[in-house]
């Protein structure tokens, strides 16, 4: 079966208001489940319109093609921790990049056969070439630093910024001379020099940075795919690549803001990495120690609160401690204790992760705040319960001009009247950098895994408490 230009038009037409729709779900976890189901939708309608199409000789590679990706799709899917999930976004990234570069090598090696390329064709050919290589490499790092195989920790030396600056224009310079030439040199060269670009732009970049520069190659992944549109003719993977794009580039914008950064300073910074110099604040805080407490101490302190606010973090999603927080929560509203919960944009290891977590949990949205919204409300609180979150806490943030994360807005946990943090050991959190918050005089640490902490204190309520 074949169907019409005209009839594929109308399909991809379809899909597209559907992945507009699917995006609009995504901005609210209430509806974020149907904005994924319309999405689906929209990708199922759009993959059975191409293959119906006229453009589509024989299935034999496709169907090859799809059956080995979806079993190794599904396995590595199933099988993925949540904690993990930003390197498999960014190994999916490196993928998207170099479909682009195959295509537009693939396009430009089998028209080379039947004669010249028009300019604007062999314009969007460069353009595909050096954006794909530079998503793939660039990725490929992501990658290879979000899973420990390489330090997270930027690598800088002198000049680099000149060097990047001299590969960058060399392959653009490359690029024109391709596009004007159709040299088969040229086009090697392109490529050779897209991929060390996207492997020296992002070497320099610390693992704190890192979930904005996510952000950003999953942007470059969508241009790529445009480029991928434009080269086959392709209207829906032209629109669905700008869709990505501008989605990816708004998510870098929100996520640099949430840290009082610029992208300019992500990418050319070198953040997460320890500052050197005069001792700073955190050291001098660390020589007073830490006060630790126990389960019991918390109870006492939380069910005769009026306001307790549960702050998340990485802590929580890695010891799956939400659905033990569902309970606590529910034990602690039967003793009309209001609870809530604060949420900062860049808590876990994913934008929205701790929002997934806890709506799996069933954790009803109206007790989940954003920053801005909860901020207002910490004077007030009898406890914050620190839930394996750190750097999001850490007041280092407004006061340390030395540590590398100043500049971050964060969550004013400070502000209650005590401050429990549940963690195991005295590590930092993902930016290396001490927290100051524990030095604080109402503040106590729980030592141990969150879900067997929050199980304790579940026990213990219900046994009536100390
Ligand atoms: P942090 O990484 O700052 O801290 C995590 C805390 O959890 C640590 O104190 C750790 O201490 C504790 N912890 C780990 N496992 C457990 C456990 N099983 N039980 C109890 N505690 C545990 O987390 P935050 O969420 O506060 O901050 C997120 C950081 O990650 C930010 O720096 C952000 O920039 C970065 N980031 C964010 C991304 C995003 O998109 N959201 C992506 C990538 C990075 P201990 O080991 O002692 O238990």
């Amino acid at each position: 079966m074949e169907i019409s230009a005209n009839t594929q038009a109308i399909a991809y037409l379809i899909s597209a208001i559907l992945f507009i729709l699917a995006l609009k779900g995504l901005t609210h976890p209430a509806s974020a489940r149907r904005g994924n189901f319309l999405g689906m939708a929209g990708m199922a309608i759009a993959i059975v319109a191409t293959l119906l199409g006229n453009e589509v000789h024989s299935y034999g590679f496709i169907v090859v093609g799809v059956l080995v990706g979806a079993v190794i799709g599904t396995v590595v899917a199933a099988r993925v921790q949540m904690t993990a999930m930003p390197q498999l976004v960014a190994a999916l990234h490196s993928f998207v990049g170099m479909a682009a570069v195959l295509v537009a090598i693939g396009t430009f090696l089998n028209h080379d056969a039947a004669g010249s390329l028009d300019p604007v064709m062999m314009g969007e050919l460069s353009a595909g070439i050096i954006i794909g290589a530079i998503t793939f490499s660039g990725s490929v790092v992501a990658f290879a630093k979000l899973q420990g195989l390489v330090s997270g920790a930027p690598v800088k030396f002198k000049g680099q910024h000149a060097l990047n600056a001299a590969i960058a224009l060399a392959t653009v310079a490359l690029g024109v001379h391709f596009a004007m030439t159709e040299s088969m040199t040229s086009l090697v060269l392109i490529t050779l020099l897209a991929f060390i670009l996207g492997f020296t732009l992002i070497i320099p970049i610390g693992g704190a940075d890192m979930p904005v520069i996510i952000s950003m190659l999953n942007s470059y992944s969508g241009w790529a795919a445009a480029a991928t549109g434009f080269t086959l003719g392709n209207l829906l993977l032209i629109i669905v690549g700008a869709l990505v794009g501008f989605s990816g580039a708004i998510l870098s914008y929100i996520m640099c803001r949430a840290m009082n950064r610029s992208i300019i300073n992500v990418v050319f910074g070198g953040f997460g990495s320890e500052s050197e110099g005069a001792p700073s604040a955190a050291g001098v805080a660390a020589e007073k120690g830490v006060k630790s407490a126990s389960v019991e101490d918390a109870i006492y302190w939380m069910e005769d609160a009026n306001k307790v606010i549960i702050v998340p973090g990485y802590g929580m999603a890695v010891a799956q401690a939400q659905h033990a927080l569902k309970e606590l929560m529910e034990l602690l509203e039967e003793k009309e204790v209001a609870v809530k919960f604060a949420i900062h944009p860049v808590a876990g290891r994913m934008p929205g992760h701790m929002n997934v977590l806890l709506a799996e949990a069933d954790i009803p949205y109206d007790h989940v705040m954003e920053m801005d919204e909860i901020n207002p409300e910490f004077p007030t609180a009898d406890v914050t319960l620190v839930v394996g979150a750190n750097d999001v806490v850490n007041p280092a943030a407004r006061t340390d001009s030395s540590s590398p994360i100043y500049g971050m807005p964060i969550l004013d946990a400070a502000k209650a009247r005590q401050v429990y943090f549940l963690k195991r050991s005295m590590n930092p959190g993902y930016s290396g950098v001490d927290n100051l918050l524990f030095y604080q005089d109402n503040t106590s640490l729980i030592f141990g895994d969150a879900k067997d902490t929050i199980e304790g204190m579940v026990v213990a309520l219900k046994g009536g408490g100390h």
